[in-house]
């Protein structure tokens, strides 16, 4: 009988269990350690509930602005207008039970996947003891949650440890008005005047989730204008329509401190204004779970940030160990780490393996409107890092839009000077997550302007916008050879 492979994999997040499930397909034996519950933060505390929390807040802006754009009036005929508190309201409480719910219930539900591919999972903390031994294998010691210790033996290790929230030193969370964002779900009731120290990405998102829900948001951004790391034009329709709604977004504004004040919470800005509110919540980034694992004594080298170097095919500088997802810093989010986890098994059990491609990646910003976007940025073509031609066609002329009140929002595509080939796209508007997949397909599949904008969309819909967008590119195009 051949030799199985004995993989053990530390972290069970969207890196550890996706490739947990790919090693026990392709008849590994693996074991899958993880300290708080399959899933990972991914599912237990960010991405599966805050899209949750997202879930019933998209279902309050529909309902605020349902009576101006579409006539709908809601409990009673009083206008809302002369109404002098909101009809609509929501129980936080209940929301967030039911966004507790859910993630254990996800949780639960991928613990069965990984046992009945054959995977074993032991609830504890994992930890690689010393160099690797003569005959290939390396060791993890693993801390039981009930205290009791074993140490696995391993063909080879797969780090996915993933992130947690960095902390200022003047800024202490306390759980109740301080808050990072995995204690937001212990909230009953929802906070009269939130501050959200940073603009990123997850800042953005509770900013206008909390906003949606009935709080009076305050989102402090140390940059020039909200979501600095996107689309500029994304960002400057999505900071519009935060101001519109009456969110005061405070641009180049630093936080030095955070103290709660009784009842509430007081924040210094490093220009000495200080601004209050009930609640703040910190977003202020993630710091990779490295620390206290022996992966430096391993071989295995870190980053100045902390985070583990790998390479495009999820080694690490040490034979045998492999990492991925946010503990490597790559790109934060849960499908890298999937795909990460994926590749990295591929290649140990030596299986074919395509290396990690960052250009095809998609990802969604889930505010209202959404921001999704694909392949080459603005950034690049910008800084002349690839040569392309843009169109952007605002959704306001979309026939589908004006019909569902959509105001805001836009396509935009980049192809390639001559031939035509897409390289990337944006889509704001709502269920951009959704809209976004054709030009994924494009941009994975290099498909021309020509052919996307031949297929047949219908009519009258949101995606006939990117067959418009790809259309007047192709027109262009046709223009310039003629030339
Ligand atoms: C608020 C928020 C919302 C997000 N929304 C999205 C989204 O909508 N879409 C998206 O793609 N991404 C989203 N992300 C990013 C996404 O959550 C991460 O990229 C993803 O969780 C990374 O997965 P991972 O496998 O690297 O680690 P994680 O999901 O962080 O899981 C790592 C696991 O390892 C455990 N662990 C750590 N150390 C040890 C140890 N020594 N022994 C045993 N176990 C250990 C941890 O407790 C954890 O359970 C969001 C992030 C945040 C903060």
């Amino acid at each position: 009988m051949g030799h199985v492979t004995r993989i053990v994999i530390i972290g069970g997040g969207p890196g550890g269990y996706e490739a947990a499930l790919v090693a026990a397909q392709l008849g590994a034996e693996v074991t899958v350690v993880d300290c708080d519950g399959l899933g990972g933060a991914s599912v237990l505390t960010d991405c599966v509930p805050s899209k949750t929390l997202i879930a019933t807040a998209e279902v309050m802006t529909t309902f605020d602005s349902s009576y101006e754009e579409l006539g709908i009036i809601v409990a009673d005929d009083t206008p809302p207008i002369e109404q002098a508190a909101r009809v609509v309201g929501v129980d936080l409480g209940k929301v967030n039970r039911r966004v507790k719910r859910l993630a254990l219930a996800q949780s639960h539900d991928i613990t069965q996947s990984v046992t009945r591919a054959g995977g074993r999972v032991m609830r504890g903390r994992g930890r690689l003891t010393g160099a690797q031994q003569t005959d290939g294998v390396r060791r993890v010691a693993v801390e039981a949650v009930d205290g009791s210790t074993e140490t696995l033996i391993a063909d080879a290790v797969l780090i996915a440890t993933g992130a947690h929230p960095r902390e200022l030193a003047d800024a202490q969370p306390d759980g109740e008005r301080i808050l990072t964002w995995t204690q937001v779900y212990d909230l009953d009731e929802l906070p009269e005047e939130l501050i959200v120290v940073g603009s990123g990405v997850t800042g953005a998102e509770f900013a206008g989730a909390y906003q949606a829900l009935g709080s009076k948001v305050t989102l402090v951004s140390s940059r020039d204008r909200v979501l600095p790391g996107e689309d500029p034009d994304a960002a400057a329709v999505l900071e519009d329509v935060f101001r519109r709604r009456g969110m005061n977004v405070m641009a180049r504004s630093r936080a030095e401190s955070v103290k709660r004040i009784g009842d509430g919470v007081e924040v210094t800005l490093s220009d000495g204004r200080v601004i209050t509110g009930s609640h703040c919540l910190m977003a202020v980034g993630s710091i990779p779970n490295t620390a206290g694992m022996g992966l430096e004594e391993a071989g295995v080298r870190l980053k100045d940030s902390g985070h583990v170097w790998t390479d495009r095919v999820s080694r690490t500088t040490a034979p045998g160990i492999y990492a991925a997802g946010d503990c490597t810093g790559v790109l934060m989010l849960a499908s890298v780490a999937a795909m990460q986890g994926r590749i990295a098994m591929y290649h140990i059990l030596g299986d074919a393996v395509t290396p990690l491609n960052l250009k095809t990646v998609a990802s969604n910003v889930f505010t209202d409107p959404e921001i999704a976007t694909v392949g080459y940025t603005q950034a690049d073509v910008d800084s002349g890092k690839i040569a392309a031609k843009d169109v952007k066609l605002p959704l306001l002329r979309n026939p589908r839009a004006k019909m569902q009140g959509i105001r805001d929002g836009f396509v935009k595509l980049f192809a390639r000077p001559g031939t035509g080939i897409v390289v990337g796209g944006v889509v704001v508007s709502p269920r951009a997550s959704e809209l976004i997949h054709p030009i994924s397909i494009a941009v994975d599949n290099n498909l021309t302007v020509e052919q996307i904008a031949s297929a047949f969309t219908v009519y009258p819909s949101l995606s006939g916008s990117i067959a418009e967008v790809a259309r007047q590119l192709h027109t262009r195009k046709a223009a310039e050879d003629y030339l």
